[in-house]
């Protein structure tokens, strides 16, 4: 793996008066403000669109031509000037829900780390709904004027990009990211050059640089290690991500933790309060500790305690095979210089990282680690609290179920990132006024979509559903051709989907405990469901399995195989290559969002709430957050929350339940026109639009972590410095 040739990029010279374009290009913010992103769309459409909508690489392509000409154009500049007025007021910050609430709090700084973010489609560093869910914290984190800062890897070819073959399997490919068409900036000191830090893998440096994503206010710092100046085997540390063995894996976290407080440390910043989002973070907790005893003369308990009082830890899964176990040889590889610097023995520190301290062979693990070293730990969901309870119960000895210091704050979505700039914003802005993104956790604001005209909200709704119909014959048809199909099968690309057609979507990662086809389960009955030609009903699926994954794999076949039989190609597609592009044509466009997750183990799930937000329905086990916002009338639930002995048993009972909600309900409720609108429809729409919105957005879920756990923990922190914890000389 090597550098792209090409150093820097051949950027036109922006002509003065057109210079804050660059500012605005390389801040996010330009990606959840309509008006914003209308502002590049007008410099050029049909560029805008063959750049993937990414400015920083519009930017870099534009002819100079037509620069000059934006230069000169009054009304361009005026539209510019509206923009940067916005901008700066945004970026002034003077009147946000944290200056307005916690101006007491004082100096703080909070550090959000994760393997991966999800913000945008071209700076794809995510594989799914926890990077998206990082994104959108750092967003939310933004609007709300948090002092918080996020720490990321920054990895040279991101997640795999999926494709499948003519046999309906999945294969993967790895184009490397073009970092100087990014909006990213490499991080520089004072004096002007690139900020890097170091770290000692078995006793061979390897340099990372610092990169700089500006998410409105916020910045994310990423880290890359693909220098010229590491070994081979350091520049592949930021290469993939969740790619390689269990010695990648190590190499990664440590970057992450360690590497990540490097980074702020190297920039000033040693942060009050730390949020570490699953646990490939939880390294970080160790290099606090160790830079504490360094720089404070504390003990290990002493910095210990500092860093617990004032660590959040997040889990993700119920699923025990998703979390990170690493043997303790390994650990012995990376860490045995690192544990006398915490002043541990090997046993002391393994015991960090496990289950039962005692246990000489119990693998290292690092939810093990973060829940020892954060006292604030929370699930994403309500039901995932009561789950992870359960789970790690045997971390607390002496502890009943319920009293297991795990709470769970429930996952939310920034809804300006996820709700359709093009029909249904408008509509909110219109009838609903800015408090739909500036208080959106206030149910008043809400209930004013009872004042959008029926006609108006549908027909926003059908134009998504349109756009989502085209998005799939578009890539169903690059996909044949790219298989070498029949001109006559390429032909047929257009008959495929109805824009007018009752239209379900799934779209998730292909895990067994997701079951993505327990719809097809029995297939005359969807059939039957399928083809009514007086009302047709579709369903479009998307999803990547992991690389590793043989039976979600096999998911995905089973999927496109059936997609493929004959009478049914019109009624079910797959689209190739789930990642946020599809998914928001997906949940803008869909009128049905499926959700069969094998209960309990779906931790919370947020792309329900997005199909919400534009007005799709939910059919849903109650799973994860389903319960907490279930109610009839706003969508249905697949089933009661039984307990199943037999598996088997379960994907029929449920499957057949989908099959009775389809015919009973859904399907009569779609087509019941009266003057040709689906009124009771419509008031379901807006029903859940109202219930979901003010409780599952990610201003919600920033606030409650903000006042649950950041205040109270920097609050901690700054009482335990202050009482002189410690013979430390000055404050860190
Ligand atoms: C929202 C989102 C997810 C997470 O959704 P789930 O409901 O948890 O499956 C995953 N991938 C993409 C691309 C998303 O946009």
């Amino acid at each position: 793996m090597t550098r792209p040739s090409r150093m820097f990029s051949v950027a036109p010279s922006l002509p003065p008066p057109l210079l804050p374009l660059r500012e605005l290009a390389y801040n996010l913010w330009w990606t959840w403000d309509e008006e914003a992103a209308d502002l590049f769309r007008r410099l050029a459409p049909d560029l805008w669109e063959t750049a993937a909508q990414n400015p920083a690489l519009m930017l870099g392509t534009i002819s100079q031509k037509r620069l000059e000409e934006a230069a000169n154009d009054k009304g361009f500049l005026a539209h510019m000037e509206h923009i940067c007025t916005r901008f700066d007021e945004y970026m002034g910050g003077k009147q946000t829900w944290y200056k307005t609430i916690h101006s007491a709090a004082g100096e703080i700084c909070i550090a959000y780390f994760s393997a991966e973010f999800g913000l945008t489609g071209y700076l794809p560093i995510y594989s799914g709904g926890l990077g998206i869910l990082a994104g959108d914290h750092l967003k939310s984190a933004s609007d709300l004027g948090l002092p918080l800062v996020g720490v990321g890897l920054l990895y040279q070819q991101g997640y795999f990009r999926q494709y499948i073959n003519r046999s309906g399997q999945q294969g993967e490919l790895y184009p490397s990211n073009d970092l100087y068409h990014m909006p990213i900036q490499v991080q520089r000191r004072e004096d002007g050059t690139p900020l890097t830090i170091h770290l000692v893998y078995t006793g061979r440096q390897v340099t990372a640089q610092v990169w700089r994503v500006q998410v409105g206010h916020v910045p994310l710092f990423l880290l890359d290690t693909n220098l010229p100046t590491n070994s081979r085997e350091g520049r592949h540390i930021t290469k993939r991500l969740y790619g390689g063995d269990l010695d990648m894996r190590i190499r990664q976290e440590m970057m992450l933790g360690i590497g990540g407080i490097r980074a702020l440390d190297s920039r000033g910043i040693l942060p009050m309060v730390c949020h570490m989002n699953e646990g490939h973070a939880a390294f970080a907790a160790l290099e606090r500790i160790r830079i504490l005893m360094a720089r404070c003369n504390l003990s290990f308990a002493e910095a210990r305690e500092l860093v617990s009082s004032s660590s959040i830890f997040t889990t993700h899964t119920s699923v025990p095979a998703g979390i990170d176990l690493f043997p303790p040889k390994l650990v012995d590889k990376y860490f045995g210089d690192y544990y006398p610097l915490l002043g541990l023995s090997r046993d002391e520190f393994l015991a960090l990282g496990r289950q039962n301290p005692k246990d000489k062979n119990e693998p290292f693990c690092m939810a093990i680690l973060a829940l020892r070293l954060a006292d604030q730990a929370n699930g994403v969901s309500k039901m995932h609290g009561e789950v992870s309870r359960r789970l790690w119960r045997n971390i607390w000895p002496g502890l009943l179920e319920d009293e297991v210091p795990i709470t769970s704050v429930t996952n939310g979505i920034h809804l300006r990132s996820w709700i359709s700039g093009d029909t249904i914003a408008p509509l909110f802005d219109r009838y609903l006024g800015d408090r739909w993104h500036k208080e959106s956790s206030d149910p008043g604001v809400w209930q004013r979509i009872n004042d959008i005209p029926d006609e108006e909200l549908w027909r926003a709704h059908e134009q998504c559903r349109e756009c989502l119909v085209v998005l799939a014959r578009q890539r169903l048809r690059a996909q044949l051709e790219r298989q070498g199909a029949a001109t006559s099968e390429i032909g047929m690309v257009n008959e495929v989907l109805n824009p007018e057609s009752l239209t379900i979507g799934f779209a998730r990662r292909f895990a067994e405990y997701k079951r993505p086809a327990l719809i097809l389960r029995d297939s005359e009955s969807l059939r039957r469901i399928l083809t009514n030609p007086d009302r047709p009903v579709q369903v479009i699926f998307a999803g990547k399995a992991s690389p590793d994954d043989k039976h979600g794999k096999e998911l995905i076949r089973q999927v496109v195989c059936f997609a493929r039989r004959e009478g049914l190609r019109r009624q079910i597609v797959f689209i190739e290559d789930y990642d946020m592009t599809v998914a928001h044509y997906l949940v803008h466009g869909v009128d049905v969002w499926l959700n069969t997750p094998r209960r309990p183990l779906e931790a919370c799930g947020t792309s329900g709430m997005k199909a919400a937000a534009n007005g799709g329905l939910n059919l849903s086990v109650l799973d994860g957050w389903w319960p907490e916002a279930y109610q009839p009338g706003i969508g249905w639930a697949i089933g009661c929350s039984e307990e199943y002995e037999e598996p088997d048993h379960q994907d029929e009972v449920e499957s057949q339940a989908i099959y009775h909600l389809l015919e009973k309900e859904i399907i009569p409720l779609f087509y019941h026109r009266d003057d040709g609108l689906p009124r009771e429809w419509i008031r379901r729409m807006k029903a859940a639009m109202q219930a979901i919105c003010p409780i599952f957005n990610s201003d919600r879920m920033v606030g409650e972590y903000c006042e649950r756990f950041y205040i109270p923990a920097a609050e901690r922190y700054q009482h335990l410095a202050a009482r002189g914890m410690a013979r430390w000389a000055d404050s860190p």
